[in-house]
């Protein structure tokens, strides 16, 4: 089938207008401008035709979880209470809340999704309707943890420095780097892990002492400094939130290949300070954005994430932004070419938003998206139309 539209947002070689991509199977296999000649053609006129966006930071288990959750007087009071609600839920409402979870991505647009697995159990049971990293999250507070085969596509997600021992790290590692598998895990996230792992102290660090588990060395360096310097991370590790480092952190980060998955709403919830995103982007550590969850985040939808991010970095290009949750989450996750970027070749993830008329020619057509509001009209994952609009 080919698609019409009025613009196409390559996100590598500037914008068609109009133009066209033919899909054969889950990929484009051409393109070109204006109007297409013959064959079986869907017109989005009025419409701009851009790559499906990349969630690079989600736990879709906690989807029923809106609203339920306060951000408390530490992070530590904030893990007990989504302990505490985990350990009311069964294993259909976790499958109920993935699979609400799921539906919102799609509602959103969002075509490709690193989604945090606490219970992968549960994994055979979803039919995901998009690309799905399905993260296996590890932790060995309570006992030694052994990860299960790993679902397509692979991922291993050793929890964060405080839950996951240094030898669980060492494991996720040998895992990532002998399969292939995408290697993600949250650090220096709060203050109370901060607080932690430099000076031995606060409530996080007075929690882990309760439950006799300070598995790094505490006191002297910052849990990013610890799994930096020690080895702990394979090349091009995928590292959630990291809102405390240093200059040596970031030659490291850069040094090593890693990416940041931030996540601006969660970040707002938690009431945090502007997360330094210009310094990263200066030691050319990519920034990329992940929802979280919605035991912290007020949707699930990239576009709030974009905005939030703007509203924080008002600075910031539109176009900017919306590489972070395309082409550079494409190589950042290893799939340059082949999502985040509308190319002969790559997939056919694809989504479309209004362009409105009287935004006129002049119109930019990346803070169009940044502004559009509300569901995604039309949705392409992997060659199959999940959502198109009333035309
Ligand atoms: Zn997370």
């Amino acid at each position: 089938m080919k698609i019409y539209a009025d613009k196409l947002l390559t996100m590598t070689g500037g914008d068609i207008s109009p133009g066209w991509v033919e899909i054969v199977g889950d990929k484009i296999t051409s393109a070109g401008v204006g109007f297409p000649d013959g064959g079986n053609c869907m017109s989005l006129r009025g419409y701009i035709l851009l790559p499906g966006l990349v969630n690079a930071h989600c736990h879709l288990d906690y989807t029923d979880c809106k609203g339920l959750l306060v951000p408390g007087r530490s992070f530590a009071e904030w893990i007990a209470q989504i302990n505490a609600l985990k350990r009311q839920r069964t294993s259909e409402e976790f499958l109920v809340s993935i699979r609400t979870g799921f539906d919102d991505l799609v509602r959103y647009g969002t075509t490709s999704v690193v989604n945090i697995e606490s219970y992968p159990d549960l994994i055979a049971s979803i039919d995901s309707p998009v690309r799905t990293w399905w993260a296996v999250e590890s932790m060995d507070v309570k006992r030694a943890y052994e990860y299960p085969g790993l679902p397509e596509l692979r991922a291993v997600s050793p929890h964060a420095p405080y839950t996951a021992s240094p030898e669980l790290y060492m494991e996720s590692k040998r895992l990532a780097e002998e399969t292939g598998a995408l290697f993600t895990s949250h650090v220096a996230e709060s203050v109370d892990e901060h607080d932690m792992f430099l000076h031995a102290q606060g409530s996080l660090y007075v929690l882990m002492k309760s439950l006799h588990r300070t598995p790094f060395q505490t006191g002297e360096a910052t849990s990013l400094k610890l799994l930096l310097k020690g080895g702990y991370l394979p090349h091009g590790a995928l590292l959630a939130h990291v809102n405390f480092f240093d200059d040596e952190d970031l030659a490291l980060m850069h040094a090593q290949g890693h990416a940041v998955a931030h996540c601006p709403q969660t970040h707002a919830f938690f009431g945090r300070n502007i997360f330094p995103w210009q310094r990263m982007e200066e030691a050319g550590v990519p920034v990329i954005l992940g929802t979280d969850s919605l035991a912290s985040s007020q949707s699930l939808s990239l576009f709030d994430e974009m905005r939030a991010f703007r509203s924080s970095h008002p600075g910031v290009g539109a176009q900017r932004v919306l590489e972070m949750v395309t082409v550079d989450a494409a190589r950042a996750l290893g799939m340059w070419g082949r999502i985040g970027q509308i190319t002969v070749g790559a997939e056919a993830d694809l989504i479309a938003i209004p362009f409105p008329e009287n935004g006129g020619r002049g119109a930019c057509p990346f803070s169009a998206v940044l502004e559009h509001s509300g569901t995604v009209p039309f949705v392409m994952s992997r060659g199959r139309v999940l959502r198109a609009p009333q035309l």
